[in-house]
C-alpha cells in the first residue's frame, strides 16, 4: 500500500518505519523543516530503541521518504501533496498538546491537517483514501475530521470542478505504543483498536491487510465505532495512571505506618484480577501523555456534562507525587548543599522530558537554593534545549555528577544507575545519601555500603 504520514514526532516516526518495513511505500511528512531535514541527512531527532536503524534501513531500499508540508526549501525532499493525493492510507499522527489555560486538548494541527487533506484529495486521481487518525484526540473528532475533509473536498465541486471521484473513509485507530519501546509495542501490539463506520467494509478490508502482520499472535483487531475507539484510548491512560497515583498513595501510607510497598505490590500484583502491571510507586509520571491525557478526559467528561472525579484525584495526586523526593531532601539535606540528580528523562528509554519529574524537582531544589548537577545517558541536550537558563549543570556520567554532592536523587530508572559502584561513589561524593525516587536500588547494600537510603514507601 501507498501510506502518508502527517506529523513524524515519536508516534509518526515510528508507524511510518514500521509500516516501511512491512513492505508499504510510506512518505513521512511534517511541517517542521529542521526535523525533516535532519531526518533526511540520516539523524533522528528523537531517542528510541531501534528506530534509528529501521529509518536507516528503510529509507535506503525507498521505502520511507520524507516531505515538508507548508513548503520547505530542502532538495531532499519529495512532493508532499503528491504523496497525499496518492497515498491508500493517511495516517494523522500530529501533536494534540494541553492548551494553555485549559484541560482542553488542542485540535489545532488536526484540524490543519484535515484541511489539507481535504484540499489535496479535490484534486487526487479516483480511488479510496483512508483518513486514519493516530492521534490522541477526544471522542466526536472522526466525525468533526470528516465534516472537514467533506468541506474542503467538494468545495472544488462547488466553485465548478468536477473532480469527486476520489472517496475516502475516516477512521481513528488510537496508538498505545509506549516511549522507550515503541517500535517492539507498534510491531507486537497486544491488540489493535479500529474505529470505523459500522457499514464501511472497504475501510475494514483495508485495514484488516494493514494490520494483520503485527496481529499475527493475537489476533486481536477489536473494530468498533469511531467514538467508543476514541474513548478507548483515553480511558486506558486514565487507568493506568491511576494504577500508578494509587500506589504512590499507598506507598505515601505504607511509609507512614511501617509497611513496605514493595511487599504490598507483590501481594495484590499476584491476584489475577488486579495484575501486576501499572503498580510501581515512585516520584509520579510525566511524559507527553497520561498527564495531558488525563486533563482532556476531565474536559470531555465536563463539556458531556459527567463528575469523572477518579481521573481527577490521579492527576492532583500526581502533581503532589512529583514533590515528594523534593520535600524529603529539603527535610533532610542541609540548605545550599549539593544535590546530585540521576535521569532527567521521563522514563528510561528516551529523550522525551515533557512533564518529566526530574525537572520539577530540579526546580524545586533549586529554588530552596541547593547546587544541582545532572546526568542523563540521552536526555541532556533535550533539557539544554528546552530549559535554557534552568540553573542546572550537567556531568558528562554518573559518578562525575555526584562528586562533592551531599545527596544523589534517582529520578529516571535507567538501567545504569540500578547497581551503582558505592565505593566509588563514596570517595567523590560529600555526604553518602541516596534518595531512590524509583525503588530500584538495593537499599540493604546501600546500607550496607555506608549510605543514608531512602526510598518511595519503603
Ligand atoms: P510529537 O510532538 O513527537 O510529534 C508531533 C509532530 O507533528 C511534530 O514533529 C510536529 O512538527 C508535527 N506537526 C504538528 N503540527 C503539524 C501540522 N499542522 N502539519 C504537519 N506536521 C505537524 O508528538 P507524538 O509524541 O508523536 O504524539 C503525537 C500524537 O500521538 C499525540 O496526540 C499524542 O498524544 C499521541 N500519542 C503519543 C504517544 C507517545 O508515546 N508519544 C503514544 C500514543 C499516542
Amino acid at each position: 500500500m501507498k501510506i502518508a504520514v502527517v506529523g513524524t514526532g515519536y508516534v509518526g516516526l515510528v508507524t511510518g518505519a514500521c509500516f516501511a518495513d512491512f513492505g508499504h511505500k510510506v512518505t513521512c511528512l511534517d511541517r517542521d523543516v529542521e526535523k525533516v531535514t535532519a531526518l533526511a541527512g540520516g539523524k533522528l531527532p528523537i531517542y528510541e530503541p531501534g528506530l534509528e536503524a529501521l529509518v536507516a534501513r528503510t529509507a535506503k531500499d525507498g521505502r520511507l521518504k520524507l516531505g515538508v508540508i507548508d513548503g520547505g526549501e530542502s532538495t531532499t525532499i519529495d512532493d508532499a501533496h503528491v504523496a497525499l493525493a496518492n497515498a491508500d492510507v493517511i495516517v494523522i499522527a500530529v501533536g494534540t498538546p494541553q492548551e494553555k489555560g485549559t484541560n482542553a486538548p488542542s485540535m489545532a494541527a488536526v484540524h490543519a491537517v484535515a484541511r489539507l487533506i481535504g484540499r489535496v484529495l479535490r484534486t487526487a486521481p479516483p480511488g479510496h483514501t483512508v483518513v486514519m487518525t493516530k492521534s490522541t484526540v477526544p471522542v466526536g473528532t472522526a466525525d468533526a475530521i470528516r465534516a472537514i475533509v467533506c468541506e474542503y473536498a467538494t468545495r472544488e465541486v462547488k466553485e465548478g470542478g468536477l473532480l469527486d471521484a476520489r472517496t475516502s473513509s475516516i477512521v481513528s485507530c488510537p496508538e498505545f505504543l509506549k516511549e522507550g519501546s515503541a517500535v517492539e509495542d507498534f510491531m507486537r501490539p497486544a491488540r489493535v483498536v479500529v474505529g470505523v463506520e459500522p457499514d464501511d467494509e472497504r475501510a475494514k478490508e483495508i485495514l484488516t491487510r494493514l494490520f494483520a502482520p503485527l496481529v499475527r499472535t493475537t489476533g486481536q483487531i477489536l473494530f468498533m465505532g469511531t467514538r467508543s475507539a476514541e474513548l478507548t484510548k483515553y480511558a486506558a491512560n486514565g487507568i493506568l495512571a491511576t494504577r500508578i497515583s494509587f500506589m504512590n498513595e499507598v506507598a505515601n501510607l505504607a511509609e507512614r505506618t511501617g509497611a513496605s510497598v514493595d511487599d504490598v505490590r507483590l501481594g495484590i500484583g499476584s491476584d489475577p484480577r488486579i495484575g501486576s502491571a501499572f503498580l510501581y510507586a515512585g516520584a509520579g509520571y510525566g511524559g507527553s501523555c497520561f498527564p495531558k491525557d488525563l486533563r482532556a478526559l476531565l474536559y470531555s467528561a465536563e463539556e458531556a456534562g459527567c463528575l469523572f472525579s477518579v481521573v481527577a484525584a490521579a492527576d492532583k495526586a500526581n502533581e503532589r507525587q512529583k514533590r515528594v523526593l523534593g520535600d524529603k531532601i529539603l527535610a533532610l539535606v542541609p540548605p545550599r548543599g549539593k544535590i546530585c540528580v540521576w535521569g532527567l528523562a521521563f522514563k528510561p528509554g528516551t529523550d522525551d522530558v515533557r512533564e518529566a519529574p526530574a525537572l520539577v524537582l530540579i526546580e524545586q531544589l533549586l529554588r530552596a537554593g541547593y547546587d544541582v548537577t545532572a546526568y542523563d545517558p540521552v536526555a541532556m541536550d533535550r533539557v539544554r534545549e528546552t530549559h535554557t537558563g534552568f540553573g542546572v549543570s550537567f556531568a558528562p556520567d554518573m559518578y562525575a555528577a555526584a562528586e562533592g554532592a551531599d545527596a544523589i536523587a534517582l529520578v529516571t530508572e535507567w538501567h545504569e544507575f540500578r547497581r551503582p559502584d558505592f565505593e566509588r561513589l563514596r570517595a567523590v561524593m560529600g555526604t553518602p545519601a541516596i534518595f531512590d525516587g524509583r525503588n530500584v536500588i538495593d537499599a540493604a547494600e546501600a546500607r550496607a555500603a555506608g549510605f543514608d537510603y531512602y526510598g518511595i514507601g519503603r
